[in-house]
């Protein structure tokens, strides 16, 4: 049984305009834990009418909230920050419920997903606009900066928190108000984090959190023109249908799709860093992350080294329910995700992958997996193409540094790749060739609220975190003043 030092987090209401409202049929989804199936809590499952009255609640809450000094957003931001460190331990123990992870990455998470608001606090105040010198002497020609409005988000279940901050952060500290529609398997969290927001002095209306059916509500916030823009994670599949959904109101879209991560490891790496960097980069959240690694190419002088290092670190990994100590892999999220990566390894094994280590259902069974290396990988099999999602590590072998670059680049994804070598001069040709909007180089983790997150290709649109995050929520005004 879920205890919390904070009772009070746990919500079976949706947040809309400051109240906690439940649909008023009844009607409600049941949250289950990943690790055994059991019912950890249940949330609204909202009609389309429910969810509008969050959109005319953001409508009205929108005009105060972004004519405050950005200063004023600043403070209250920051309060929502210290709010979310200070209840870490709950917000994680409810995430590990919810979505698997191991208590201690859950709390990872946490100070990850607190770190978006504290950075957006402080950008508040750094909204500067421009003056541009004007080939007219009797204009000024000056650009200001201004809330997109109304914003929408839809959250992924991977990263219950940090989806939601890594949003709500820029869109508040602009002066957007936010409607959040987090995953089905993971609401709790996110109605957490409303009562901690609303809690730190947020208004009604600014932050808001809906639950239920993801057509229905999608289906509201997409086709409002209300609603100026939508930021989504989640799959390309999805991306693409709330891309058409949102033409007719041409909305303002940010998009953090799908990724098909390479991880490269050139002869010249340091063999040891690599296989560090390949265990951060796969095995983080079970594999279940859009910059997990999900092709590892590895040169042909240092294969089997590499295969054989690798190897010997996963076997140190430990499977188990997420409140467990020690554990390092949790479930995985649901059936259909240990579907595809039974799938994965098994179409793998037809073409003649071998299987180094794991490769079936772990011991715990249910959502569990265990960790599992390929090696003998080739390109004619699903993991070259697809995101495995789960803790499978395929290892392809490469000859030259240009059939690398080519292997990497021979998807229709971009957002996160990696690679590992000594050379300086290779370090460049290889940044610089990779069609990816992330590059890690010499290191498995690149995500922090500093800099920017984003894919290219068919991984996305737009940046989140750093300094480049908040002009998504802004919208440039020209105003050209005669003064002649
Ligand atoms: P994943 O494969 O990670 O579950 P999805 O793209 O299916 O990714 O889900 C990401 C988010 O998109 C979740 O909040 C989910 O509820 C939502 N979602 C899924 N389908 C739709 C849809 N047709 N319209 C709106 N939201 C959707």
């Amino acid at each position: 049984m879920l205890k919390l030092k904070n009772p009070a987090l746990r919500r079976d209401a949706c947040l809309i305009d400051g109240e906690w409202r439940k649909a008023a049929n009844g009607a409600h989804v049941m949250v289950r834990d990943p690790a055994d199936g059991s019912i950890v809590g249940h949330v609204p499952d909202l009609s389309a009418s429910e969810t509008q009255a969050a959109v005319d609640a953001a409508q009205a809450a929108f005009g105060p909230w972004s004519k405050l000094a950005p200063k004023e957003r600043t403070a209250l931001l920051k309060r929502w920050f210290d709010l979310i460190i200070a209840n870490a331990d709950d917000l994680a123990a409810l995430m590990t419920a919810e979505q698997g992870k191991p208590l201690a990455e859950a709390k990872g998470e946490v100070v990850y997903a607190a770190s978006f608001i504290e950075w957006f606090a402080e950008e508040a105040k750094r909204v500067y606009g421009d003056v541009i010198p004007t080939p007219q002497t009797d204009k000024r020609i000056l650009v200001l900066k201004q809330p997109v409005g109304v914003t929408a988000a839809i959250t992924p279940w991977n990263f219950p928190a940090a989806m939601i901050t890594r949003k709500a952060g820029p869109a508040l500290a602009a002066g957007c108000v936010m409607i959040v529609k987090p995953a089905e398997q993971t609401p709790l969290t996110a109605l957490a984090l409303g009562v901690l927001a609303q809690e730190a002095g947020i208004p009604a209306g600014v932050l808001q959190v809906v639950t239920g059916d993801s057509r229905t509500i999608g289906g509201v916030l997409t086709k409002s023109d209300v609603v100026r823009k939508l930021s989504f994670t989640g799959s390309t599949e999805v991306g693409r249908i709330l891309m058409g959904q949102s033409a007719p109101t041409l909305k303002r879209l940010s998009l953090e799709l799908g990724g098909n991560a390479p991880f490269i490891v050139f002869d010249d790496a340091d063999l040891d860093a690599a296989v560090e960097g390949a265990m951060a980069s796969k095995y983080r959240n079970a594999g279940q992350t859009c910059v997990c690694a999900n092709r590892l190419y590895v040169q042909a002088g240092v294969y089997d080294a590499f295969a054989a290092k690798l190897t010997e670190r996963v076997k140190q990994l430990k499977v188990g329910v997420g409140t467990e100590e020690g554990v390092t892999i949790g479930p995985l999220i649901d059936d259909d995700a240990v579907a595809k990566v039974k799938d994965h390894v098994a179409d793998a094994v037809s073409k003649g992958a071998k299987i180094a280590l794991g490769g079936k259902s772990a011991a715990q069974g249910g959502h569990f997996f265990e960790p599992t290396v390929l090696t003998d990988v080739t390109t004619e099999m699903k993991v070259a193409r697809e995101e495995t999602f789960g803790p499978v590590a395929p290892l392809f072998r490469f000859e030259t540094e240009e059939e690398a670059i080519a292997l990497a680049n021979n998807t229709e994804f971009g957002l996160a790749a990696y690679f590992y070598t000594e050379n300086v001069r290779r370090t460049w040709r290889v940044a610089e060739a990779l069609e990816y909007g992330i590059v890690g180089h010499n290191t498995g983790l690149i995500s922090n609220e500093v800099a920017p997150f984003g894919g290219v290709k068919q991984s996305g649109l737009g940046r989140e975190g750093s300094k480049y995050g908040i002009e998504e929520y802004l919208e440039i005004k020209y105003l050209c003043s005669g003064v002649g």
